[in-house]
Protein backbone atom coordinates (compact mmCIF):
# COMPACT_ATOMS: atom_id res chain seq x y z
CA UNK A 1 0.00 0.00 0.00
CA UNK A 2 1.03 3.53 -0.72
CA UNK A 3 1.52 5.34 2.62
CA UNK A 4 2.25 9.29 2.96
CA UNK A 5 1.37 10.50 6.31
CA UNK A 6 -0.54 7.41 6.70
CA UNK A 7 -3.06 8.70 4.44
CA UNK A 8 -3.47 5.97 0.47
CA UNK A 9 -1.78 8.50 -2.03
CA UNK A 10 -4.62 8.69 -4.84
CA UNK A 11 -2.88 7.98 -7.94
CA UNK A 12 -3.33 10.36 -10.88
CA UNK A 13 -3.72 7.69 -13.48
CA UNK A 14 -7.57 7.21 -13.90
CA UNK A 15 -8.75 3.43 -14.56
CA UNK A 16 -11.99 2.97 -16.47
CA UNK A 17 -12.62 -0.88 -17.50
CA UNK A 18 -14.71 -3.15 -18.60
CA UNK A 19 -16.33 -6.25 -17.30
CA UNK A 20 -17.36 -8.76 -19.48
CA UNK A 21 -14.53 -10.72 -21.08
CA UNK A 22 -11.93 -8.18 -18.86
CA UNK A 23 -13.01 -9.22 -15.37
CA UNK A 24 -15.96 -11.82 -15.69
CA UNK A 25 -15.23 -14.94 -18.01
CA UNK A 26 -18.25 -14.62 -20.10
CA UNK A 27 -17.91 -18.56 -20.65
CA UNK A 28 -19.15 -18.99 -17.51
CA UNK A 29 -22.09 -16.38 -17.52
CA UNK A 30 -24.79 -18.21 -16.24
CA UNK A 31 -28.40 -16.18 -17.47
CA UNK A 32 -32.16 -16.40 -15.83
CA UNK A 33 -34.99 -16.62 -18.16
CA UNK A 34 -34.97 -12.66 -18.75
CA UNK A 35 -31.27 -12.68 -19.58
CA UNK A 36 -29.92 -11.02 -16.48
CA UNK A 37 -26.76 -12.82 -15.43
CA UNK A 38 -26.81 -14.31 -12.05
CA UNK A 39 -23.67 -16.19 -12.11
CA UNK A 40 -20.09 -15.98 -13.36
CA UNK A 41 -16.41 -17.03 -12.57
CA UNK A 42 -13.85 -14.82 -12.95
CA UNK A 43 -10.94 -14.55 -15.28
CA UNK A 44 -7.77 -16.08 -13.96
CA UNK A 45 -5.95 -13.07 -12.62
CA UNK A 46 -8.89 -10.71 -12.54
CA UNK A 47 -9.33 -10.86 -8.32
CA UNK A 48 -5.37 -10.08 -7.47
CA UNK A 49 -5.67 -7.42 -10.25
CA UNK A 50 -8.72 -5.22 -9.15
CA UNK A 51 -7.41 -5.89 -5.25
CA UNK A 52 -4.12 -4.95 -5.97
CA UNK A 53 -4.69 -1.81 -8.14
CA UNK A 54 -7.40 -0.57 -5.23
CA UNK A 55 -5.31 -1.40 -2.67
CA UNK A 56 -2.54 0.64 -4.35
CA UNK A 57 -4.43 3.89 -4.92
CA UNK A 58 -5.68 3.47 -8.45
CA UNK A 59 -9.26 5.45 -8.46
CA UNK A 60 -11.20 2.60 -10.95
CA UNK A 61 -14.74 2.83 -13.05
CA UNK A 62 -16.35 0.00 -14.45
CA UNK A 63 -17.37 0.86 -17.84
CA UNK A 64 -19.64 -1.73 -19.38
CA UNK A 65 -22.20 -2.70 -21.64
CA UNK A 66 -25.43 -4.74 -20.06
CA UNK A 67 -27.91 -5.16 -17.03
CA UNK A 68 -27.36 -2.80 -13.93
CA UNK A 69 -28.58 -6.03 -12.43
CA UNK A 70 -26.39 -8.48 -14.23
CA UNK A 71 -23.39 -6.10 -12.59
CA UNK A 72 -25.27 -6.05 -9.10
CA UNK A 73 -25.23 -9.86 -8.92
CA UNK A 74 -22.08 -10.60 -10.60
CA UNK A 75 -20.31 -7.96 -8.02
CA UNK A 76 -21.85 -9.10 -5.29
CA UNK A 77 -20.88 -12.74 -6.08
CA UNK A 78 -17.41 -12.16 -6.24
CA UNK A 79 -17.23 -9.32 -3.48
CA UNK A 80 -15.32 -7.09 -5.66
CA UNK A 81 -18.10 -4.92 -6.16
CA UNK A 82 -16.20 -2.21 -3.26
CA UNK A 83 -13.18 -1.93 -6.35
CA UNK A 84 -15.19 0.76 -8.33
CA UNK A 85 -15.34 4.23 -7.13
CA UNK A 86 -18.46 4.40 -10.18
CA UNK A 87 -20.19 2.45 -12.15
CA UNK A 88 -21.30 3.50 -15.94
CA UNK A 89 -23.19 0.81 -17.80
CA UNK A 90 -25.13 1.27 -20.84
CA UNK A 91 -28.69 0.05 -19.75
CA UNK A 92 -28.71 2.98 -17.59
CA UNK A 93 -26.71 5.55 -19.50
CA UNK A 94 -28.86 4.53 -22.65
CA UNK A 95 -26.01 3.97 -25.44
CA UNK A 96 -23.34 1.36 -25.90
CA UNK A 97 -19.88 1.41 -26.75
CA UNK A 98 -18.17 2.77 -28.56
CA UNK A 99 -20.65 5.93 -28.20
CA UNK A 100 -18.70 8.96 -26.16
CA UNK A 101 -21.69 9.03 -23.89
CA UNK A 102 -20.45 6.34 -21.90
CA UNK A 103 -17.07 7.75 -21.51
CA UNK A 104 -18.18 11.08 -20.78
CA UNK A 105 -20.58 9.72 -18.10
CA UNK A 106 -17.26 8.33 -16.32
CA UNK A 107 -15.80 11.42 -16.41
CA UNK A 108 -18.66 12.95 -15.03
CA UNK A 109 -18.95 10.42 -11.97
CA UNK A 110 -15.26 10.94 -10.95
CA UNK A 111 -14.96 14.69 -11.27
CA UNK A 112 -13.07 14.97 -14.78
CA UNK A 113 -12.77 17.25 -17.33
CA UNK A 114 -11.37 17.62 -21.22
CA UNK A 115 -8.02 18.37 -19.37
CA UNK A 116 -7.83 14.72 -17.60
CA UNK A 117 -8.03 12.97 -20.83
CA UNK A 118 -4.73 12.38 -20.89
CA UNK A 119 -4.59 10.53 -17.45
CA UNK A 120 -7.42 8.15 -18.39
CA UNK A 121 -7.27 4.47 -19.91
CA UNK A 122 -9.77 2.54 -21.14
CA UNK A 123 -9.12 -1.68 -20.29
CA UNK A 124 -10.92 -3.89 -22.56
CA UNK A 125 -11.44 -7.25 -24.53
CA UNK A 126 -13.48 -5.56 -27.59
CA UNK A 127 -11.55 -3.48 -29.93
CA UNK A 128 -14.67 -2.48 -31.56
CA UNK A 129 -16.41 -0.81 -28.42
CA UNK A 130 -13.16 -0.24 -26.09
CA UNK A 131 -10.15 0.47 -28.03
CA UNK A 132 -12.38 2.20 -30.74
CA UNK A 133 -14.41 4.03 -28.48
CA UNK A 134 -11.82 5.32 -26.28
CA UNK A 135 -9.42 6.21 -29.13
CA UNK A 136 -12.12 8.48 -30.33
CA UNK A 137 -12.66 9.52 -27.57
CA UNK A 138 -9.06 10.58 -27.04
CA UNK A 139 -7.92 8.26 -23.98
CA UNK A 140 -5.66 5.97 -23.98
CA UNK A 141 -6.30 2.56 -24.63
CA UNK A 142 -5.81 -0.96 -23.76
CA UNK A 143 -6.79 -4.34 -24.95
CA UNK A 144 -6.81 -7.28 -22.78
CA UNK A 145 -5.94 -10.17 -25.09
CA UNK A 146 -7.03 -13.05 -23.45
CA UNK A 147 -11.05 -13.76 -24.37
CA UNK A 148 -11.22 -16.93 -27.31
CA UNK A 149 -14.50 -14.88 -27.84
CA UNK A 150 -13.85 -11.72 -29.49
CA UNK A 151 -11.64 -10.90 -32.60
CA UNK A 152 -8.75 -8.95 -31.51
CA UNK A 153 -7.09 -7.84 -34.66
CA UNK A 154 -8.14 -4.35 -35.93
CA UNK A 155 -10.20 -3.69 -39.00
CA UNK A 156 -9.13 -0.38 -39.15
CA UNK A 157 -6.79 2.78 -37.40
CA UNK A 158 -9.25 3.60 -34.23
CA UNK A 159 -8.97 0.22 -33.82
CA UNK A 160 -5.34 -0.20 -32.56
CA UNK A 161 -4.72 -0.63 -28.66
CA UNK A 162 -2.31 2.17 -27.61
CA UNK A 163 -1.23 -0.84 -24.99
CA UNK A 164 -1.92 -4.75 -25.39
CA UNK A 165 -1.94 -7.03 -22.54
CA UNK A 166 -2.42 -10.89 -22.26
CA UNK A 167 -3.59 -11.56 -18.98
CA UNK A 168 -5.70 -9.44 -16.25
CA UNK A 169 -2.53 -9.38 -13.77
CA UNK A 170 -0.25 -7.47 -16.31
CA UNK A 171 -2.44 -4.26 -15.87
CA UNK A 172 -0.57 -3.84 -12.88
CA UNK A 173 3.11 -3.39 -13.99
CA UNK A 174 0.96 -1.70 -17.15
CA UNK A 175 -0.60 1.06 -14.77
CA UNK A 176 2.09 1.40 -12.58
CA UNK A 177 4.84 2.28 -15.38
CA UNK A 178 1.56 4.41 -16.54
CA UNK A 179 1.85 6.14 -12.75
CA UNK A 180 5.15 6.91 -13.04
CA UNK A 181 5.10 8.84 -16.38
CA UNK A 182 2.83 10.96 -15.56
CA UNK A 183 4.66 11.55 -12.46
CA UNK A 184 7.89 12.40 -14.21
CA UNK A 185 5.74 14.64 -16.69
CA UNK A 186 4.57 16.70 -13.81
CA UNK A 187 7.94 17.13 -12.18
MG1 LIG B 1 -16.11 -6.94 -22.75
Amino acid sequence: MDLRDGIIMEKRLQIFIDSGDTIIDEGTEVRDEKGIVVHAGLIPGADEMLKTLSERGFRMALVADGEQQSFANVYRENGLGYCFATRTISEIVGVQKPSEHMFQDAMAKNGLTEADKGRIIMVGNNIRKDVAGANRFGITSVLLDWSPRYNMVPQCEDEKPDFIIHHPIELIQLAEALEHKLEEHEQ
